[in-house]
């Protein structure tokens, strides 16, 4: 099952490519390799049935044989005279100079093809698909439930059956993955039976059959991972903040709005979580905009009071030093001065807070990746939030945690809401607290297509909001896989409009390849506003607050995906003005219109993620490769039904084994290792 494909006989180098362009390295890989859709040729006719242009199946016996050569082009033919009881029919087949090798008069063939009228009235198949009718062999290749796969130019569908009907015999021999004890209670097939079925399916229900072992299989995994990592943290012992509800109440009245209920039922939520003993991980959801650093604001009060140091770290610089500031705000009434450790901290200053934190006189630092640097010590570190999680990794989560000398708790926050279906599978191992309500007083974000022709009415509108003292955003298109074009289309799009469209508006710029300190610079300056339209590629996408801006233009919106879209309209509506999202769109593909559409009717971040989540079908629907996940083949994450059912498996399995020592389920998990955090 191991071996590389390479290895296998008559395999060319250009197929062996193709092969690997599938991603399919090893015997099992492709054996895993599983058929897109079957063609079921099952239903058999007579030769005197035949209707001419409809593909049908017959079984026939061979007449006679007659290879020929073509005379003016270098073509092999053979033709063949069949019959059945009903009929007598031709045959013709082109360029298949191996058939006259292994056909013989009299062998029973079944036959699957097109039919045509012959000059004299009579019926002839042309190329059909042929399979001989060997003694105690089971028909596999014509005339049956026929598999289509994936396939690229080199390595063809009628390739593949072929060489999986010939390694499908070792199948049977191949590691299960699923023990007995999880399989039998559920009724799957095992991993050998599965496996025949998934490719030469005997009939639709053994597909079925095939396809829930599978299914159950993807689904479980993951689900078992999760399980096991979160048994293990409530296991150890970690910092304790106590829920001191008199401080809780001091820092709520000290803010200068009422917080929304589902705010105060996170903070309740994580506060409670706090104040045990076991490690916190804790994610925390809401929308973009619903208010979610208050919330770790307070969590940052507690674990401080507690006397434990507290860091929060985001994945730009620009985002870093909001958090700065806001935490800044919140906290220093209480004499709490979060420190900033970024990428363009000076020397001097850095060794400064580096001193202050190691010796444990600071509390509270705001940070990038900076922070899980080596010289960076925080030895009473008790709390790290995490904004933007799923932009960092679980080692880098690791090397955070390993600053403390005890088990932190971690707090993640995004913006980007995952519909519940997927969170189980994907943050199986979290508790999740949801923010699902705006802070009161905001405007929904009017959302609208303009078309080319409308282009210069929606420059318009831009004037005339900025000339009421509101400002805008403007996103330059995405460039997949080239960052330098997207940079100077962005530039490039920055001059066209300050020079020819909107020369009386004062433009700024921003994209990735700035240094972060002028990007910060240009942020704030856009923030005091000293500029009426920030120009950007996608960079501004997360977390960005200036409640002054109104409008936001997206440029090329049909390339974006919707959580993307989404994000960026957040930009907006953030504070007393009604605002409006423009989605300017070249293109007229339908998938990407009710993508448009779908933002275009629902404001709520989490409903969005549902229909976006339908709307890509099957395949890798939620980007769960990027989160670090092995791809999702047969399993549906939609199937709520099957993912129970492999939850309380896996719920099955850790009572009676809470530290999975049973080596396969062990071998079953390690993909996992990267996304969740077990020894
Ligand atoms: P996000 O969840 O996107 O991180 P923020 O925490 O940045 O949202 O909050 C967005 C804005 O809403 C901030 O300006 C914040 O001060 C404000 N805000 C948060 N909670 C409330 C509330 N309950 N009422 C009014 N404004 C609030
Ligand atoms: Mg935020």
């Amino acid at each position: 099952m191991e071996t590389p494909l390479g290895e296998l006989p008559r395999i060319s180098p250009e197929r062996l490519h193709g092969l690997h362009r599938l991603g399919l390295n090893t015997v099992m890989d492709l054996l895993r390799h599983f058929p897109r859709r079957y063609d079921d040729q099952r239903e058999r006719v007579t030769l005197s049935e035949l209707v001419t242009g409809t593909p049908a199946t017959v079984e026939v016996t061979v007449a006679e044989l007659h290879p020929r050569r073509a005379r003016y082009r270098r073509m092999e033919l053979l033709e063949a005279e069949v019959h059945d009881d009903s009929a007598t029919a031709e045959v013709i087949w082109f360029n298949q100079p191996y058939l006259r090798h292994i056909l013989h008069q009299g062998d029973r063939i079944t036959l699957h093809g097109k039919a045509v009228r012959t000059r004299r009235g009579g019926i002839k198949l042309q190329n059909p698909e042929m399979e001989r009718e060997q003694r105690g062999v089971a028909q596999s290749k014509v005339g049956v439930l026929v598999p289509t796969y994936p396939e690229t130019a080199r390595v063809t569908s009628r390739w593949l059956r072929a060489r999986i009907a010939e390694l499908l015999p070792l199948a049977g021999g191949a590691a299960e993955t699923l023990p007995r004890f999880v399989r039998q209670p559920q009724g799957l097939m095992p991993l050998g039976a599965a496996l025949q079925q998934m490719h030469f399916p005997e009939d639709h229900d053994q597909l079925d059959q095939a396809k829930l072992r599978f299914g159950f299989e993807e689904l479980f995994f993951p689900q078992l991972a999760a399980l096991l990592a979160r048994r293990q943290r409530l296991s150890k012992v970690g910092t304790r903040s106590p829920y001191d509800v008199a401080l809780a109440r001091e820092f709520v009245a000290a803010l200068p709005f009422r917080l929304t209920e589902a705010q105060r039922r996170a903070a309740h939520e994580i506060l409670i979580d706090l104040d045990r003993p076991a490690p916190m991980n804790r994610l925390l959801q809401g929308d973009v905009g619903s208010g979610k650093t208050v919330v770790a604001a307070m969590a940052a009060r507690m674990a401080i009071a507690a006397g434990h140091q507290v860091v929060l770290m985001a994945p730009t610089e620009i985002l870093a030093r909001q958090h700065q500031e806001t935490m800044r705000e919140l906290l220093s009434p209480f004499g709490i001065w979060p420190r900033l450790l970024v990428g363009s901290t000076r020397v001097a200053q850095r060794r400064e807070i580096l001193g202050g934190l190691a010796a444990g006189a600071d509390k509270l630092v705001v940070g990038t990746h900076s922070l899980i640097e080596d010289e960076v010590r925080l030895p009473q570190l008790g709390l790290c939030i995490v904004d933007e999680q799923h932009r960092f990794g679980v080692a880098q989560r690791l090397r955070l945690r390993d600053k403390s000398e005890s088990n932190p708790d971690f707090l993640s926050m995004t913006a980007t809401p995952i519909p519940r279906s997927l969170s189980l599978t994907l943050y199986g191992d979290l508790d999740v607290s949801q923010i699902r309500e705006l802070p009161p007083n905001r405007h929904p974000v009017k959302t609208l297509v303009v078309e080319p022709s409308g282009r210069e009415d929606a420059y318009d509108f831009i004037r005339s909001e900025i000339k009421r003292g509101r400002q805008g955003f403007i996103i330059c298109p995405l460039i997949e896989d080239s960052p330098g074009l997207e940079v100077r289309s962005a530039t490039a799009e920055y001059e066209r409009l300050s020079q020819e469209v909107l020369p009386e508006l004062r433009l700024v710029l921003l994209h990735g390849r700035l240094a972060a300190r002028e990007k910060a610079e240009r942020m704030a300056a856009f923030a005091r506003h000293e500029f009426d339209l920030l120009v950007a590629t996608s960079v501004i996408e997360v977390g960005v607050d200036v409640p002054n801006a109104t409008v936001i233009g997206i440029e090329g919106a049909d390339r974006f995906g919707l959580a993307q879209l989404h994000q960026f309209r957040g930009r907006v509506g953030r504070g007393e003005y009604e605002s409006h999202c423009l989605l300017f769109a070249d293109e007229e593909d339908p998938a990407a219109r009710r993508r448009l559409q779908a933002l275009i009717d629902h404001q709520d971040g989490f409903e969005l993620a549902e229909v976006d989540l339908r709307l890509r079908g099957s395949g890798d629907p939620y980007g769960l490769v990027q989160h670090g996940f092995p791809e999702m083949r047969v399993g549906d994450l939609l199937d709520d039904g099957l993912r129970e059912r492999a939850r309380s498996a896996a719920e099955l399995v850790l009572a009676s084994d809470p530290n999975l020592r049973d080596r396969t389920l062990r071998t079953g998990i390690r993909g996992y290792q990267v996304v969740f955090e077990f020894d």
